[in-house]
């Protein structure tokens, strides 16, 4: 999605600047790591990468085309575009652009946007029918090329701000997952930018001069709840150093015990003898670092 921060202006930087080359260092390393950690591809693998011509999709492919110069491994990238007739959509960008980094390409065009405008009354939110309807497609083409991982370009960022929203809006603890197999069953869905945050994928979408297409032809307004969780999380991030970063090791530290789901922990069962890796402290407080900046304490009278 373009967001704020994506049209924010900042001075362009070259793409051959010392800085330009750590950013662009700094996102390949990120990638990689993820890949690793989650073992997102193997050898023989067929990726497909599913780029919409915004930023994240681009820098995603980017890397990935980068990383497969150098990786120990052995594997095919196809990109694939759908294109859902959006009015205005500019059908030749992406063929030119995949041509012009000689890319493997699939694009593939159906009229969903038809469907969605058919099917729900004006002024109400399009998104959920369109993605569902985009979803089926990707899996279907995913099948046709027979492509062993989906590679999607969300980023760290999103990945909070899904978190958020299900905890907020959906009484649920669940963001988005690095890796999974895909509702149907069928598919490895992979996140490779898991690591990069969204204000690096930015810097260098607007360096690359990614020819980028706006995300708003449907007409479809940013969800206003996602907006109110983003802008939460960048003020977090801008008066709160390190809560962010905090948050995103958080959700690699997950203490079932901790929490209070009966399907993850077996409460009922609990006994002396039960084997835990952290018990009850009781009345104890967790040792958390001291706050970098005027924060509010955690525990008044420290
Ligand atoms: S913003 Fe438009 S294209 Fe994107 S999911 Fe929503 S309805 Fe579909």
């Amino acid at each position: 999605m373009n967001t704020a921060t994506e049209t924010a202006a900042e001075p362009l930087e070259h793409r051959h600047s010392n800085n330009f080359l750590r950013l662009k260092k700094k996102l390949e390393r990120s990638v990689g790591e993820a890949i690793g950690d989650y073992n997102m591809i193997g050898d023989g693998d067929t990726v497909m990468v599913c780029v919409s011509g915004g930023k994240d999709s681009y820098t995603l492919l980017s890397c990935l085309l980068a990383l497969r110069e150098r990786a120990p491994v052995d594997f095919r990238i196809l990109a694939m575009n759908l294109d859902q007739k959006q009015p205005g959509f500019p059908d030749h960008i992406l063929p030119e652009y995949f041509e012009s980094i000689g890319v493997e390409y699939r694009i593939v065009t159906e009229d969903t946007y038809s469907i969605v405008k058919d099917k729900i009354p004006e002024g109400k939110t399009t998104c959920s029918l369109c993605s569902r309807l985009r979803r089926g497609i990707i899996y279907r083409t995913a099948k046709e090329i027979g492509a062993t991982r989906i590679a999607l370009g969300h980023h760290r960022d999103d990945m909070l701000e899904t978190l958020f929203l299900n905890m907020f809006f959906g009484g649920k603890i669940k963001a988005m997952p690095p890796k999974l197999v895909s509702d149907d069953g069928n598919h490895v869905v992979i996140r490779p930018l898991a690591y990069c945050t969204e204000s690096d994928i930015v810097r260098f979408a607007r360096t690359m001069d990614f020819p980028i297409i706006p995300c708003n032809l449907c007409g479809s307004q940013e969800n206003a709840q996602r907006k109110q969780i983003k802008n939460m999380l960048q003020t977090w991030a801008r008066d709160f150093p390190g809560r962010i970063e905090s948050l995103t090791t958080s959700l690699k530290n997950v203490v079932p015990s901790h929490l209070a789901d009966q399907k993850l922990f077996d409460f009922v069962g609990v006994d002396r003898n039960t084997i835990l890796t952290e018990g009850d402290i009781a009345f104890d407080r967790e040792p958390l670092p001291e706050p970098t900046t005027g924060i509010l304490r955690l525990h008044p009278g420290q």
